[in-house]
């Protein structure tokens, strides 16, 4: 048994690689890795640098032509525009495999032994086998499933997607597909205008606030606990916060911080792995989106350590009275 430790990859490039007139906030790695490097005084985050993932790999998803295209730098202008990580710079190649190879190491620490690991970007849920859209271009959700579901210990994999935004690519890549169960908690009113169906899908009306959000969450994780999961992966989108500029949402900084912990304590309980992705945060300023996805980190690192109680400081909040809105899941 290796020893715990909270491996989170991060490379210069995921900021480095992208045009800084981008709409796209390229500084909010950068300040992450800074503003994590200030607060973790235990040295409870273990920094790790990714390599760049294989191509095999990204096949396990995606379309041939479609990927041969991209590391050709032969996508059509329509399918960069899609995407959006505009003015393109050839170096996106580089940044999209090297933040991919981040989720498919720390899943590989995973299957080392370990409890949690992070990659400091991606969350690429937008994407779909031929095409990407929203920032995103390869699915590092769909192909970590699909490298998962190669080991013999792993048969059913679920994808959790707390970011703002539907995880429609997700959801289409395994429509078909039972070992893979996807669930998505996102704004009703948000790109993907039109949504895609997941097993089971939570859609907020605008301006919902932590305490119908961290309820339904609640059920939700309740129901899943009698589904066997061998493997969890969690997006953790932080565009849910009131001052996100793409998302239409009003929770706070704490209430993301509870949702953190709501999750990370059911998947103690159900004693089950887990790998984080970062997924999306546009806040402005950035800097509330680089204090929220700080509190993400740390906790997943505390949690490691056996670490809990500096979170513990987070005020109770009631969900009993908070109704819920959820559809059931369509295993
Ligand atoms: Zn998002």
């Amino acid at each position: 048994m290796t020893d715990p430790i909270f491996n989170l990859y991060y490379d210069e490039i995921y900021s480095s690689g992208l045009d800084p007139s981008a709409r796209f906030p390229v500084s909010r790695y950068q300040k992450l890795h800074h503003k994590l490097k200030q607060v973790d005084h235990g040295n409870s985050i273990h920094w790790a640098s990714p390599d760049l993932a294989k191509v095999d790999d990204i096949l396990l998803v995606h379309d041939e032509q479609y990927v041969e295209r991209f590391l050709d730098g032969q996508l059509t202008e329509k399918e960069r525009r899609r995407i959006g990580l505009r003015p393109w710079r050839d170096s996106i190649v580089e940044r999209t495999l090297r933040l991919t190879g981040g989720a498919l190491a720390a899943l590989h620490d995973i299957f080392q032994g370990q409890s949690i690991a992070g990659n400091m970007a991606g969350g690429t849920h937008h994407a779909f086998r031929d095409q990407g859209a929203g920032y995103c271009i390869f699915n590092d959700l769909a192909i970590c499933a699909e490298k998962a579901l190669q080991e013999k210990d792993v048969n059913r994999v679920l994808i959790l997607d707390l970011d703002v935004h539907q995880g429609d690519g997700t959801a289409e890549i395994f429509k078909q597909d039972d070992r893979v169960f996807t669930v998505s908690l996102h704004g009703l009113n948000n790109f993907p205008f039109r949504k895609k169906v997941s097993n089971w899908d939570v859609g907020f009306e605008n301006e919902t606030g932590d305490e119908e959000y961290l309820e339904s969450l609640s059920k939700v994780l309740d129901h899943l606990r009698s589904m066997n999961f061998d493997l969890l992966f969690y997006q953790a989108g932080v565009d849910g916060l009131a001052t996100d500029a793409l998302g239409l949402l009003a929770l706070s900084r704490r209430g993301l911080a509870k949702r953190n912990q709501l999750v990370m304590d059911w998947c103690e309980e159900m004693n089950m792995p887990m790998v984080v992705f970062m997924g999306g945060g546009y806040a402005k300023p950035i800097e509330d989106t680089v204090d929220a996805f700080t509190d993400l980190f740390m906790e997943a690192a505390k949690r490691v350590k056996k670490d809990v109680t500096a979170t513990d400081s987070f005020p109770k909040i009631s969900l009993d009275e908070v109704k819920y809105k959820g559809t059931e899941p369509t295993w």
